[in-house]
């Protein structure tokens, strides 16, 4: 792992990246699944591949409404005339079968007949009665939906480490698949640390303020679909931190705490984890959100993140949340980014990537610009609320200029 010159081995400056990649190679994905019904599935995260128990379409069928007949009786310069000998409707096949001379009338999706190979649309036919007129220059399978021709049986329809949307689970149904294995849900416990901290229900004391970093991932997890474990607000003390992070790490996949891990609480909280496992104190190249501890506690996955309520924010969503994803097992996903012009203009320090917070919307003109929230501070909670996007600016950028072609993650995006 990269260190800085300038700073002591234990807390490395390490960028988005960086971080990252070390996570990423310390998490494997847990053990463990679970057997679903399709409506029970959304959002899980399949344990195996899926293969097609059939083909889909599973038999020959029409792409056009028309004649079922045999090319082979078509001859090649002039016309034919073929007898009508019965009606394919979807879903209503014709029984027998087209002998030589002879066709059938067939609608979209209906089944091709025995003994037929190519559907004629009926605006290329002439037809008296039951006598059908069809001319030359109709090729050999033409309008003939063949079986397997979207999916074959055997055919790997998902692969494991998928998270399934309600496109897959239409497509599971579609073959016939009413049951699907996935990865167990995640447990992830946490808990505040602070002195400072009330939770809701209590008056707070003189000096103190209401936990909101609870709530905020609560809600952040609650969207992921994980198992929550809130172990409330832990006090400033040495005992009860240390048990809390031995009940945590007994219980869960996932143990995160917010605010202690800041220059100051940071020797405190230290003491405690080295006894436990081997946590790293990283100050990451980025803002808000530079301190943050990452290790494995008995096996379990630590993340301290900062107490300030936007940086908790931002590093659960840009380094926590692909952790989650490694842990249940599923590829790795760009965030979707995009370029657009940035109506406001934006202070900003060279040397960390700033996460800002904006607003993203169409101009009068119907030009989609971005224009940022207002004042940037890491206990700004409001701006996050009132944001619908982060504006990503590269750690090399100072100031920006309104009307700068600027980097936003929308958070429609985020899950
Ligand atoms: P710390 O990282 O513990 O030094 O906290 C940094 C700042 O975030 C301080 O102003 C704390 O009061 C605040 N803070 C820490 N934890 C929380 C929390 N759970 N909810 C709201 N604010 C917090
Ligand atoms: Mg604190």
């Amino acid at each position: 792992m990269p260190q800085d010159k300038n700073t002591t081995p234990r807390a490395p400056l390490l960028t988005v990246e960086q971080a990252l990649g070390y996570i990423r190679d310390s998490l494997h994905p847990v053990q463990g699944y679970e057997q679903l019904a399709l409506r029970d599935a959304l959002g899980r995260v399949l344990a195996a591949d899926v293969h097609s128990p059939i083909d889909v379409p599973p038999h020959a069928n029409s792409a056009m409404d028309g004649y079922a007949l045999r090319a082979a009786d078509l001859s090649a310069g002039g016309e034919t005339s073929l007898r009508l000998v019965g009606t394919a409707f979807a879903g209503h096949p014709f029984d027998g079968s087209v002998g030589a001379g002879q066709c059938v009338r067939i609608m979209t999706g209906a089944n091709v007949p025995a003994g037929a190979d190519t559907v004629v649309m009926q605006e290329d036919v002439r037809r008296e009665g039951d006598v059908v007129q069809v001319g030359a220059g109709h090729r050999k399978g033409a309008n003939v939906r063949l079986p397997g021709e979207d999916i074959s049986t055997g055919a790997t329809v998902l692969a494991r480490g998928r998270q399934l949307t309600p496109a897959d689970l239409g497509l599971l149904a579609s073959l016939g698949i009413a049951e699907v294995r996935v990865v167990r849900r995640l447990r992830v416990a946490f808990f505040s640390t602070g002195d400072e901290l009330c939770s809701l229900g209590e008056i707070p004391r003189k000096g103190q303020i209401y936990d909101s970093n609870r709530y905020t991932l609560h809600g952040m997890l609650s969207r992921l679909g994980v198992e929550i474990i809130d172990m409330g607000v832990v006090r400033d003390r040495r005992e009860d931190i240390a048990a809390a992070f031995r009940q945590g790490a007994a219980v869960a996949d996932v143990l995160m705490t917010s605010g202690g891990v800041s220059v100051g609480d940071a020797d405190y909280v230290k003491e405690t984890l080295d006894v436990l496992g081997k946590v790293n104190f990283w100050k990451i190249a980025m803002k808000p959100g530079k301190p943050l501890a990452f290790g494995l506690l008995d096996g379990t996955a630590f993340f301290g993140l900062p107490g300030n309520p936007v940086s908790s924010m931002a590093t659960f969503y840009q380094i926590v949340q692909p952790a989650l994803r490694r842990l249940t097992g599923q590829q790795e996903q760009a965030p979707l980014r995009l370029r657009v012009p940035c109506v406001s203009s934006l202070k900003k320090s060279a040397g960390r990537v700033d996460f800002q917070r904006g607003i993203l919307e169409y101009d009068s003109g119907g030009q989609l610009t971005v224009r940022s929230t207002g004042p940037q501070g890491s206990h700004v909670l409001s701006s996050m609320s009132r944001a619908n996007c982060f504006i990503i600016l590269p750690a090399e950028w100072g100031n920006v200029e309104a009307g700068t072609t600027v980097e936003v993650e929308p958070f429609a995006g985020l899950i």
